[in-house]
């Protein structure tokens, strides 16, 4: 087959193992920077183009779309689902998962376990919303942010108030959240290809830290998940409508609770994590699934 994986760094881990992985298996790969591809929208006959010329046809895209170039990025991805090419992830699941408080509301709807959440423009009453999702202490996050950044612990009711007052002085987008103290500053980072959790891995902050992102100082082993994660693990990806993704759920007294679900998971701390050929799992997946015309929204999204 031949094979893109869009991706704005050739030498990132996660695209060089894709490459290696489908190049072991016979494929040809083509590594394409997703903000260097142009699209003529206009013609009955859609194309992606790139530097100078019309991209050969592929049987299947990998979008590795960084969350910095969302925007550009899915419609990138919408052009590739236009001309019927199998995508992995489609845009519009990519689209839905950037936005936290969309797929918050998407994965509520269909009563996957969440930690209560609350979420304001402008409240006239700060206190309520603190009240509302349990009291202090309360995790508050920068809709915007990623990899730890823009997550900070409120552990009184004043520094919540105080903090939340700060954010929207700042006209920042945040919610405010349920902390679940019993995750002990631990995640569990569960790997979903093709609607089956292929591994799982669980990362424990740094001393004294309540965030367990790898970026921060965190460590990863891997992990032996219960029926009931693995269930919640594959639904939320089922529900966002991701092929592959990363769902992130924290093991509260309650049960596992979903806090995000990724649609570009990175493979390094997984794969060394876990010891498994993850890319090759993708990749499999792509062979068993990739037929032209095989995507939902056809680029309709
Ligand atoms: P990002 O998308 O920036 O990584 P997350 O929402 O995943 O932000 O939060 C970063 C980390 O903070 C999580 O991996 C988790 O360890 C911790 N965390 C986030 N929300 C909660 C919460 N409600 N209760 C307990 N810990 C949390």
């Amino acid at each position: 087959m031949r094979i893109a994986i869009l991706s704005r760094g050739p030498a990132l881990y996660s695209t060089r193992r894709l490459k290696e992985a489908a190049e072991l298996r016979g494929h040809e790969v083509h590594i394409i920077d997703t903000l260097h591809c142009y699209m003529d929208i206009t013609s009955s006959k859609p194309a992606v183009r790139y530097d100078g010329e019309e991209l050969p046809y592929f049987d299947a895209v990998i979008p590795r779309i960084g969350a910095s170039i969302t925007f550009y990025g899915t419609s990138v991805v919408r052009q590739f689902e236009m001309m019927g090419t199998f995508v992995v992830n489609e845009s519009v699941a990519i689209s839905r998962s950037r936005d936290k408080l969309r797929s918050l509301q998407l994965l509520s709807r269909k009563g996957i376990g969440l930690p209560r959440t609350g979420f304001a423009n402008k409240p006239d009453n700060i206190k309520d919303l603190i009240r509302n999702v349990g009291g202090a202490p309360v995790v508050i996050k920068l809709l915007e942010g990623t990899q730890g950044i823009g997550v900070v612990l409120a552990e009184t009711p004043k520094t919540a108030e105080a903090m939340i007052e700060a954010f929207m002085g700042l006209k920042a987008n945040i919610l405010v959240q349920e902390f679940i103290k019993e995750a002990g500053g631990a995640d569990i980072r569960c790997l979903v290809v093709g609607g089956r959790v292929i591994a799982a891995m669980k990362r424990q902050g740094a001393e004294g830290e309540f965030r367990s992102n790898l970026h921060r100082g965190g460590s990863a082993e891997l992990v032996r998940l219960t029926k009931e994660e693995r269930a919640t693990a594959v639904d939320a990806a089922k529900i966002m409508g991701l092929n592959v993704c990363g769902v992130d759920v924290l093991r509260a007294t309650r049960g596992p609770v979903v806090m995000e679900v990724n649609s570009s998971p990175g493979l390094e701390g997984i794969e060394y994590a876990t010891g498994k050929d993850v890319a090759g799992m993708i990749i499999e997946f792509i062979e068993k699934n990739a037929r032209p015309h095989r995507t939902k929204t056809r680029g309709k999204g």
